[in-house]
C-alpha cells in the first residue's frame, strides 16, 4: 500500500514524484525498462519549463549546462520569434538532453524519498471509492500493489488510460518522418538545419558522436511499427537530397506521425493522467517534454493536498480544467504549425496575414508565448482583473528581515507563499488559519512598489494580489479557502496538516 503509484519514469512521472514527495506524500514509481534510456528523445527546455523548474531550485545546474537560443520558430511561417521581452525570467530555449533532464529528475526524486522500481510493468488497474490495485509483471513474475491514487505518467501508448478507461479522442496521424541517430560518412555532408532538395528535406541535428537525421517518410507501411531500416533512410536520405549522403552506424532508428489526440478526462476517480499519456500532438516546436514538466508541476501539488486530506473538493478537478484547455492549445498550436507547412497554394494568404502579425513586436510576442505555453493564465477566484493574476508570478527580487532572497527561493519548499509587502506587514495574520498549508514572508520588492501583497499557489501562478490603493484584505480568504481548503482551527498548530489523511492511513 503507497499513497499514489505512479506509472513510468518519464519526465512527467520523475517531476510528479519530487513533487509529492516535497508534500510528504508516499511514492513508488513503477518503470517497465529495466534502467533508464540511453537514447534520447528530446533536446530542450523551454522558457516555460525552466520557469517552473526554478521554483524548486531545478533549473541552475541544467541552465549552467546547455546552449541558450532567445529565439524559437514556428513552423511553415518563415520568421523567427524573439524571447526577449516575453513573460519570463528565462527568455531563451536551452539545449539540454532529456536523458539529464531525467537524470537530475530522478536524482532529486530518490533524494526526497520516492521509490523507484525499474523492471516493473502495469499489466492492468481496478478502482474503487477507496483505493486503485495495480497488477504489475517483473522478472519474478506478478506482483499487485495498491494505492490511494494512481498517476498514468506512462506515455502516449498508455496503458493507465485504456484500463481506466478514458478515451482518447482526436486526429489519426496522417504524415510519418523517420528518425535517424546515425554517423555520416562525411561529417561535413549535413551541417545543422534543414537541407532541401529536389525531392524533399532532410533536417540534420549534429549531436556529440552521431546526427540526428530527421526526413519523411515517403511510403509508411501499413503497420507503423515496422522497424525502420538503415537502408530505408539512407533511400529517403539520397531521394529528398537527389544525392548520395552516406549514412552509417545507426544507434537508433524509429518513425513518428503528426497524430493529435487529448485525454477526455485527466481524473477519472483515483486515477490521473500527465505528460504524453494525456496529450499527444505533432512534434512540431519540440514540447512534449516541456508539456509534461507543466502538467507534473501542476498536479503535484493538488494531487499530495487531496492525499492528506486538506484539498477542497474542487482542487483535484482543477488540475483537468486547467491542463486539458492547455492540452488542447498545445494540440492546437502544433496542428496549425503542421497546416501551414503544407505546401499549398491556398494557405499563401493566411501564411502572408501571420507573418505580417509576427512583423509587430507585440505579434511576434504572442506567438512566442504561445507556443511555449508562457501565455498559461489560469482562473482566479476572485478575478480583480490584475495581469498578473492566474499567471506564474515573475522571480522578483526580494529583502526579507533575514536578507535578500528571490521569489523562486521562497517556493523550493512546494507550499502556498503570502508574500506581505506592506508596511509593517499588516495582511500575513490574514492567513494565520491556513499556517500549516501557506507560508507568510514580509518583504519589500523595490522593484515593484505598487504590490502590496500577492498570495502564490504551490506552482508559484498568482491566486490573488492586491496593489497601491486598494492595500484591502478583501477576497483573500476566499482565494486561500478556494485553493487551501479551509482555515485550521485556532489550537491546530502548524506542522501537522490540518485533516491529514496520510497520519492516519497505515502506509
Ligand atoms: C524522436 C522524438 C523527439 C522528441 N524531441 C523532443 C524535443 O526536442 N523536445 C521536447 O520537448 N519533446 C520531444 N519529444 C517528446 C518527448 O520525448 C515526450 O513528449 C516526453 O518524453 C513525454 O514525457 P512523459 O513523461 O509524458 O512520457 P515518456 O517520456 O514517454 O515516459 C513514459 C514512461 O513510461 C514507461 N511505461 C510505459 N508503459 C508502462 C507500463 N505499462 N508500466 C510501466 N512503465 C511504463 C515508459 O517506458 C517510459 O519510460 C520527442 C519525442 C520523440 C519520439
Amino acid at each position: 500500500m503507497t499513497d499514489v503509484l505512479i506509472v513510468g519514469a518519464g519526465p512527467a512521472g520523475l517531476l510528479l514524484a519530487t513533487e509529492l514527495r516535497l508534500a510528504g506524500v508516499g511514492v513508488v514509481v513503477v518503470e517497465r525498462h529495466a534502467q533508464r534510456p540511453s537514447l534520447c528523445r528530446g533536446f530542450n527546455l523551454n522558457a516555460r519549463a525552466l520557469d517552473l523548474l526554478a521554483r524548486r531550485g531545478l533549473a541552475e545546474r541544467l541552465v549552467g549546462e546547455g546552449r541558450q537560443v532567445p529565439h524559437a520558430a514556428f513552423s511553415g511561417l518563415p520568421v523567427t520569434l524573439t524571447l526577449a521581452g516575453t513573460h519570463t525570467d528565462h527568455p531563451y530555449s536551452l539545449g539540454i538532453a532529456q536523458t539529464r533532464v531525467e537524470e537530475v529528475l530522478e536524482e532529486r526524486a530518490l533524494a526526497l524519498g520516492a521509490d523507484i522500481r525499474y523492471g516493473h510493468e502495469l499489466r492492468a488497474l481496478e478502482q474503487d471509492s477507496e483505493s486503485v490495485t495495480a497488477t504489475l509483471t517483473t522478472a519474478d513474475g506478478e506482483h499487485r500493489l495498491q494505492a490511494a491514487y494512481l498517476a498514468g505518467c506512462d506515455g502516449g501508448r498508455s496503458t493507465v488510460r485504456t484500463q481506466a478507461g478514458i478515451s482518447f479522442p482526436g486526429t489519426p496521424a496522417t504524415r510519418f518522418s523517420l528518425l535517424g541517430d546515425v554517423e555520416l560518412a562525411d561529417p561535413e555532408a549535413l551541417p545543422f538545419g534543414p537541407h532541401t532538395g529536389p525531392g524533399g528535406s532532410v533536417f540534420a541535428i549534429p549531436r556529440p558522436g552521431y546526427v540526428r537525421i530527421i526526413t519523411a517518410d515517403p511510403q509508411p507501411p501499413a503497420d507503423k511499427d515496422t522497424p525502420v531500416t538503415l537502408d530505408l533512410l539512407q533511400t529517403a536520405v539520397d531521394d529528398a537530397l537527389a544525392r548520395h549522403v552516406e549514412l552509417r552506424a545507426a544507434r537508433w532508428l524509429t518513425r513518428f506521425g503528426d497524430a493529435a489526440r487529448l485525454a477526455a478526462e485527466y481524473v477519472r476517480g483515483r486515477v490521473v493522467l500527465a505528460g504524453d499519456a494525456a496529450h499527444i500532438h505533432p512534434p512540431a516546436g519540440a514540447i512534449g517534454v516541456n508539456v509534461a514538466l507543466d502538467d507534473a508541476f501542476n498536479l503535484g501539488w493538488k494531487l499530495a493536498a487531496t492525499v492528506r486530506g486538506t484539498a477542497p473538493a474542487h482542487l483535484l478537478d482543477s488540475y483537468h480544467a486547467e491542463r486539458h484547455t492547455a492540452g488542447a492549445h498545445v494540440l492546437a498550436n502544433t496542428r496549425a504549425q503542421v497546416l501551414l507547412g503544407e505546401a499549398e497554394d491556398r494557405l499563401g494568404p493566411l501564411t502572408d496575414l501571420l507573418t505580417r502579425v509576427t512583423a509587430h513586436p507585440a505579434g511576434n510576442r504572442a506567438f512566442a508565448e504561445i507556443i511555449t505555453g508562457l501565455d498559461t493564465r489560469y482562473a482566479t477566484r476572485p478575478d480583480s482583473g490584475h495581469p498578473w493574476l492566474g499567471r506564474l508570478a515573475p522571480d522578483l527580487a526580494l529583502t526579507t528581515p533575514q536578507g535578500p532572497t528571490r521569489l523562486a527561493q521562497l517556493l523550493t519548499r512546494g507550499r502556498g507563499l503570502l508574500l506581505d509587502l506592506t508596511v509593517g506587514g499588516t495582511v500575513r495574520e490574514s492567513a494565520t488559519g491556513w499556517a500549516d498549508r501557506v507560508d507568510s514572508v514580509t518583504a519589500t520588492c523595490p522593484a515593484h512598489p505598487e504590490l502590496h501583497a500577492l498570495l502564490l499557489r504551490p506552482d508559484g501562478h498568482t491566486a490573488w494580489l492586491r496593489t497601491a490603493g486598494d492595500d484591502s484584505t478583501d477576497g483573500l480568504h476566499e482565494a486561500l479557502r478556494h485553493w487551501y481548503g479551509a482555515a485550521a482551527p485556532p489550537d491546530a498548530g502548524t506542522t501537522a496538516p490540518y485533516g491529514s489523511r496520510t497520519a492516519r492511513r497505515a502506509s
